[in-house]
């Protein structure tokens, strides 16, 4: 018998049909003897849709309200799973996160949580239930609802697996796994049977959209085992674990691609000490997420800084640049949307050298031009034109044979 934490997002509980296959699922396992916790995310598009509207009404989106909004979206479809559990024969009830015992912080629209009591899903399972919690919320320290961001219920899942001692924690979703590269992109991507927390998270920062950046982060820290898997075929997925001394490093895991970026050139910019600390810090007090920076080699006392952010933090970021035109700030500022950042991870990279030159020679030989490069130890980036992205991916994962390789 096995205590599991199910998480299941948008897609997966996109209608009745589906809330109904999910159910029936539930039901077996729990006949079968486990006991499982659900975490459900709002049905198909619609924390999309809730934050759509919002902007129709107001242009200020004050946080409280925003996150009593789209909270609404998990709330809705946390009743209707559990009144399909019951239906498929099996105890259930729906929980806000709040009376699931998650208390956050303050910080409206992208809350940290701060503890998760989970008495009542303790005492729920007690009782021979499923208890179905609603993902990505909790309530603040000043007893307000809040959400805890975009992509938040796998971090929800993963904390209460945390609390509960789970034994897993299963991220259900409408791929089978992790693949070699987004299966949606390159048809002949390969699903990983397992892969490291170090690797996976540098592919979440590197834009993979699975499992949350913070869920992986949570999970890696506490040590919860993740099997990120399909809530359609129901196959056996991907695990998320601890590396082991059996795994062998794979040269290249993956190729992962990030359109969610725009560049910022501030050119004219006098090379001398505090500028760059003067513009970062500014960009920082503004919550302006900085990811790759690049500062030319200068001529005649001046320099050019490049650098990417979210495009939900461009307008912001442009200002700043503004607003430090003065006596030692740059000269122009250039912002450039139609880019997008590639990326190859993979642990052996660390031991084998020559993975930067052959993605290098690979994107030249397609034509594709390298704006910015960025590196970790086990993760090179390069920022080129965004219509040339998915072919990028497809190159890269041809060259580096991830078609042919079994992880
Ligand atoms: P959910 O809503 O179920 O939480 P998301 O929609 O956030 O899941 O993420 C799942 C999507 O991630 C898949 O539909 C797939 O197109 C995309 N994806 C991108 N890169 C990968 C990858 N390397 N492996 C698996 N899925 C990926
Ligand atoms: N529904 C929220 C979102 O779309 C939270 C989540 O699904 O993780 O971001
Ligand atoms: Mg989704």
């Amino acid at each position: 018998m096995a205590l599991l934490v199910q998480k299941y997002g948008g897609t997966s509980v996109a209608d009745a049909d589906r809330i109904r296959a999910v159910a029936d699922q539930v039901a077996r396992a729990h006949r079968r003897g486990d006991q499982v916790v659900l975490v459900v995310s709002a049905m198909g598009k619609e924390t999309d849709e809730l934050l759509r509207l919002a902007a129709e009404v107001s242009e200020d989106l004050p946080g409280r309200e925003m996150d009593m909004l789209v909270t609404a979206g998990e709330r809705k479809a946390i009743a209707l799973v559990a009144m399909a559990i019951e239906a498929a024969g099996v105890p259930s009830g729906s929980y806000t996160g709040s009376q699931a015992g998650f208390v956050t912080d303050t910080n409206h629209r992208n809350a940290k949580i701060l503890e998760v009591g989970a008495a009542r899903i303790r005492a729920a399972l007690d009782e021979g239930r499923v208890p179905v919690v609603a993902g990505a919320q909790g309530v603040s320290t000043d007893h307000d609802v809040t959400f805890l961001g975009r992509g938040g219920s796998d971090t929800t899942a993963v904390a209460l697996a945390k609390a509960l001692g789970a034994d897993a924690c299963e991220l259900y979703t409408d791929v089978s796994g992790v693949f070699t590269t987004d299966p949606r992109v390159v048809s002949s991507a390969r699903r990983m049977h397992s892969i490291t927390y170090d690797e996976m998270l540098e592919m979440t920062a590197a834009g993979c959209p699975k499992p949350a950046m913070r869920s992986v982060e949570f999970a890696h820290r506490h040590g919860v085992p993740l099997h990120v898997r399909s809530a359609f075929t129901w196959e056996p997925g991907t695990w998320v674990v601890e590396e082991s001394p059996d795994m062998e490093a794979a040269l290249i895991r993956s190729v992962v691609a990030d359109s969610s970026e725009a560049k910022v050139t501030v050119s004219g910019v006098p090379d001398q000490p505090g500028v760059a600390a003067r513009l970062f810090r500014e960009l920082a007090d503004e919550d302006v997420n900085v990811d790759m920076i690049v500062q030319n080699v200068s001529a005649a006392g001046v320099t050019d800084i490049s650098f990417t952010v979210p495009h939900t933090d461009l307008a912001r970021a442009v200002q700043v640049c503004e607003s430090q035109r003065d006596s030692t700030g740059p000269t122009s500022v250039v912002a450039d949307q139609r880019i997008a950042k590639v990326s190859v991870v993979g642990a052996g990279m660390k031991s084998n050298p020559g993975v930067a030159a052959t993605m290098f020679e690979v994107l030249a030989a397609n034509g594709i031009n390298i704006e910015m490069i960025s590196t970790s130890a086990i993760r090179i980036s390069c920022v080129i034109a965004e219509d040339a992205v998915d072919r990028a991916v497809q190159v890269l994962h041809d060259a580096f044979e991830l078609d042919r390789t079994t992880f």
